[in-house]
């Protein structure tokens, strides 16, 4: 748990057997308003809302949570988040947004076997990912958020609505489960992921001018090197078709 830069706030996820992801917070605390960036796996919401006050971080200040992507690891304690910060809203791309507003929960489990291993895991019954969406994002906004700029870039391909958040002063982006540290890439064979759509992302990704890579899981990156997602992408290459 720490902050990254004046608006940036790391909380990293605790992993079990499945992983928990990350959160980050975003916005000047003195702004007085904060937007979380995913929420994480079942049970794990206490953790992130213990993490956020240890932080310094008013609860009150939190407006919104914006979802990377609605996979189970990402979504999983975002009813546990909404029950202790009830006022927040809940910003994620359309294309998620509909099958979530729709009880669809195929994007949040990926595949059928995990679904029934999940539900029997965690007790969670069908249905249980059903969620009223306050803003759906197109992923060519620019959101004026907590005191700076954060463009929202749709790149889909590990699913079919993930967004990444760019900021270009800082040079920060965070790339949901698309892109890793040490050269990984998310997985592309879940439901609604394509790979060449994958590589299109990738590539989009590797225009951006980056120091600072927060992704979803494993190391968080503050020192990135130049072209690091452009070599990202080329030894993907062969295998995103
Ligand atoms: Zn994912
Ligand atoms: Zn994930």
């Amino acid at each position: 748990m720490k902050q990254i830069s004046d608006d940036v706030f790391f909380i990293p996820g605790q992993d079990e057997f499945i992983p928990d992801s990350h959160v980050y917070v975003l916005g000047k605390p003195t702004s007085g308003d904060l937007t979380v960036v995913d929420a994480g796996l079942m049970g794990k919401g206490v953790y992130k809302i213990e993490s956020m006050q240890k932080l310094g971080l008013a609860l009150s200040d939190i407006k919104r949570v914006i979802m990377t992507h609605t996979h189970l690891d990402h979504i999983g304690c975002l009813a546990e988040i909404q029950k202790h910060l009830p006022w927040t809203e809940l910003w994620v791309h359309t294309l998620e947004a509909e099958p979530l507003e729709n009880g669809d929960e195929r994007t949040v489990y990926g595949m059928e076997m995990f679904q029934s291993m999940c539900q029997m895991q965690y007790g969670l019954e069908p249905g249980a990912f059903n969620f009223k969406v306050d803003k759906k994002l197109e992923g060519t906004e620019t959101l004026k958020i907590g005191g700076s700029a954060w463009e929202t870039l749709h790149i889909p391909g590990h699913s079919s609505g993930s967004i990444a958040l760019y900021n270009e002063d800082l040079k920060v982006l965070i790339p949901g489960d698309v892109v890793y540290a040490d050269y990984a890439i998310g997985r592309f064979d879940l439901h609604g992921a394509d790979a060449p759509a994958l590589r299109d992302s990738l590539m989009r990704l590797a225009e951006l001018q980056i120091e600072i890579l927060l992704p979803g899981h494993n190391r968080v990156v503050t020192d990135l090197p130049a072209g690091y997602i452009l070599k990202t992408a080329k030894q993907w290459e062969p295998y995103l078709k």
